[in-house]
């Protein structure tokens, strides 16, 4: 599970706070680094730091580099499980950018590299995150006259088309908008297999034949099920039957996966323990096979993994399938912050303190809390669907027995949180939507680092406290209960970052240092997350839903003793709390009344919580919202470059590997099709 959201671009400004138990303060100033690359569209792109890799030993560098190609060898899988004509899309649009042999200064030209680098953000035709096809802002009939000016020799053939029917097609693919219009279709009053564009299964395959095809071999009677379907696309054969082929070795995508395995070999080589030999052969094995039952061998020795080094490589997340089974390739390659990670650990060792201290019924509290390994790292590279657009944290494994019986792995990515608030420094925001200079003060001082502990608590205590009664199941709360879990961790975060306990374990420095993380919560989910919201339309992601509904929630209970008190000042709405004592407790309250609905599996409650505070906009302050960001033109989404690395060699041998930091987002991504394309154009 990802956590992209929490520090959105709307976070600005702050300190960073050296928090390794003693109450050193440093304070966060804009450094020299060059964080933001360029902006377009609704995109910005940044740079994140690699600090400490220097320090590294020669094998550690080794390992990570090694890693970080098995991590570029991927990059196409996504590209086609994204959309089954988007690498024919990809090689048309980048040999137009660049052999075109026409104007290259007009408006036109400049819309295609628009296009062309929103295309690249998204690793295909449809918006990393609406999942909608991008709309180009050029004509098809520009578009053929681009193409005439370009070598043709480049162009691609699809199988089983000849040049001129292939070029039709990307056309029809590009510009027609009825044609394969929605990545992953939501709608569930349609068919959503046959309405998501997703290629994990072929044309004309419909959601009945796919759910009646996997609950025929699902065994409902298995404590340890494998992750069905996970690793494999579905298609028919000649008899109409439903099969599946798998993602491996020998089979689709398999030009890809074996020159991952062959960089997980030479990582191998230098790898920190037994243990993660260990794994990595389990991986590779995984990836010959294509055998489930494999990949949860897998995640258990990775889960009790403890290198310094360690990465992620693989069909993981699910977002992307309308019917949550088969997962999206990506990768992440990063080594332990051991400073930063000290912030983490204490949290964590005192875990039972937490429980037992909380606010809810002793009935739905855990008698014995098992720790939740937490860490902080530093990534060196990313691939596949974090690349370019990267989450902060991620919590694996994803299946559930192995999260129960073998824990999990919760991470917090702190150069990508760093590099956020760096680029955010000087974009106007805090200017904007503070009421006054004392909120901006604190943000500047703490928000950076209250930002970084929230995320903390929220995953190593919030997710995993509380327990549910007996004979009560994980759906019962069905749609709403993505909403009111992420509303249960945040609570849990925000009730325990006023706690004097913080400041006890030399977590906080002092009593203001919390009120910046009150101020910016409360800001974000009464008012400005609604950036992200279309005119008209409701609030409906999950993280997007909690913030509100906590928000909205104390902002009306507390409204008779003013607890959080809404100003109009010359047209413009702000936010101020009045009593952070007051709020807090009214977080305790609600945490109570969240953790309650949970265990008890209380569907009612919980549509009742979930429709009255977090799905409906208050027009007008929408409209407002809108309007004062206009003004600042901040992007919406971020992504990253990654830097490339330098090997150092003396005799043929790697004496030392050089992070060398690139500046150039096209450049990236023409050397990326370049030097790690492995597959066909179609797959
Ligand atoms: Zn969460």
């Amino acid at each position: 599970m990802k956590y992209v959201s929490k520090v959105t671009v709307l976070i600005t400004i702050s300190i960073m706070f050296a928090c390794t138990g003693n109450n050193k303060e440093q304070e966060m100033k804009e450094d020299d680094f060059n964080y933001v690359l360029e902006q377009f569209a609704d995109l910005r792109i940044l740079r994140y730091q690699v600090p400490g890799f220097e320090d590294l030993s020669p094998d550690q560098k080794k390992l990570l580099y090694y890693l970080g190609q098995a991590a570029l060898c991927g990059r196409d899988i996504l590209w086609d499980q994204n959309g089954r004509y988007n690498l024919a899309v990809r090689q048309t649009l980048e040999n137009i950018y660049e052999t075109y042999s026409g104007d290259r200064e007009t408006d036109e030209f400049k819309n295609f590299v628009t296009y062309l680098k929103r295309v690249w953000f998204s690793n295909g035709i449809y918006h990393h995150y609406s999942s909608d096809k991008i709309t180009p802002e050029i004509s098809e009939e520009y578009f053929r006259k681009l193409v005439e000016k370009s070598n043709a020799n480049n162009l691609p053939q699809i199988e089983g088309m000849s040049k001129e029917e292939s070029l039709e097609k990307i056309i029809k693919v590009i510009f027609d908008e009825r044609y394969l219009p929605k990545k992953v279709s939501q709608d569930a009053s349609k068919d959503l297999v046959a309405n998501s564009a997703v290629n994990f299964y072929d044309e004309g395959i419909t959601e009945k034949e796919v759910t009646s095809y996997y609950n025929s071999i699902r065994d409902i009677h298995d404590n340890t099920p494998v992750s069905y379907g996970l690793n494999t696309r579905i298609t028919k054969n000649e008899n109409g039957e439903i099969v599946e082929i798998p993602w491996k070795s020998g089979s689709i995508y398999g030009e890809a996966i074996d020159r991952i395995i062959s960089w997980l070999n030479k990582a191998h080589e230098v790898a920190e323990t037994e243990q993660q030999k260990e794994g990595i052969e389990k991986l590779i094995e995984y990836y010959k096979t294509g055998d489930l039952e494999t990949w949860d061998e897998y995640n258990i020795i990775w889960v009790n993994d403890t290198s310094r080094v360690d990465f992620v490589n693989g069909f993981i997340e699910i977002y992307s399938d309308p019917l949550g089974m088969k997962a999206s390739w990506e990768s992440v390659v990063n080594f332990k912050d051991i400073e930063a990670t000290k912030r983490t650990e204490i949290i964590a060792q005192n875990a039972q303190w937490f429980e037992d201290n909380s606010p809810v019924d002793n009935r739905f509290k855990k008698e014995e809390v098992k720790g939740v390994s937490a860490k902080v790292i530093t990534v060196t590279m990313l691939g596949g669907d974090c690349y370019p657009h990267t989450p902060i944290g991620i919590n694996l494994p994803n299946a559930g027995w192995i999260r129960k019986d073998h824990g999990s792995k919760s991470v917090t990515i702190e150069n990508i949180t760093y590099s956020y608030h760096q680029a955010n420094l000087s974009s106007g925001f805090l200017e904007e939507f503070s009421f006054d200079s004392a909120q901006i003060e604190l943000e500047k001082k703490y928000g950076y680092l209250t930002n970084n502990l929230h995320t903390d608590l929220h995953e190593c205590l919030g997710h995993g406290s509380g327990k549910v009664l007996e004979g009560v199941t994980d759906d019962a709360l069905k749609n709403y209960y993505s909403p009111l879990e992420e509303t249960r961790a945040d609570l849990f975060a925000l009730y325990y970052i006023m706690d004097p306990k913080m400041i006890e374990l030399g977590l906080l420095p002092n009593e203001e240092a919390p009120k910046a993380q009150y101020i910016s919560y409360i800001r974000n989910g009464l008012m400005t997350q609604l950036k992200r919201i279309e005119p008209g339309n409701d609030i409906q992601q999950a993280h997007m839903r909690n913030r509100q509904l906590i928000s909205k929630w104390c902002y009306e209970k507390g409204k008779k003793d003013d607890i959080i008190e809404k100003v109009n000042r010359d047209g413009k709405t702000y936010f101020v709390i009045n009593d952070y004592n007051k709020l807090r407790e009214l977080l305790g309250d609600l945490l109570a009344e969240v953790q309650r609905i949970k265990s008890e599996g209380d569907y009612e409650a919980g549509k009742v919580l979930v429709e009255t505070y977090g799905v409906k906009v208050d027009p007008e302050l929408h409209k407002e919202v809108l309007k004062r960001f206009e003004k600042l033109n901040l992007a919406a989404y971020s992504g990253f470059v990654n830097p490339d690395y330098e090997l150092i060699e003396k005799n043929g041998e790697i004496i030392d590997i050089k992070v060398k930091y690139v500046d150039d987002y096209a450049k990236q991504m023409l050397n990326y099709s370049k030097n790690y394309s492995y597959l066909p154009v179609m797959n």
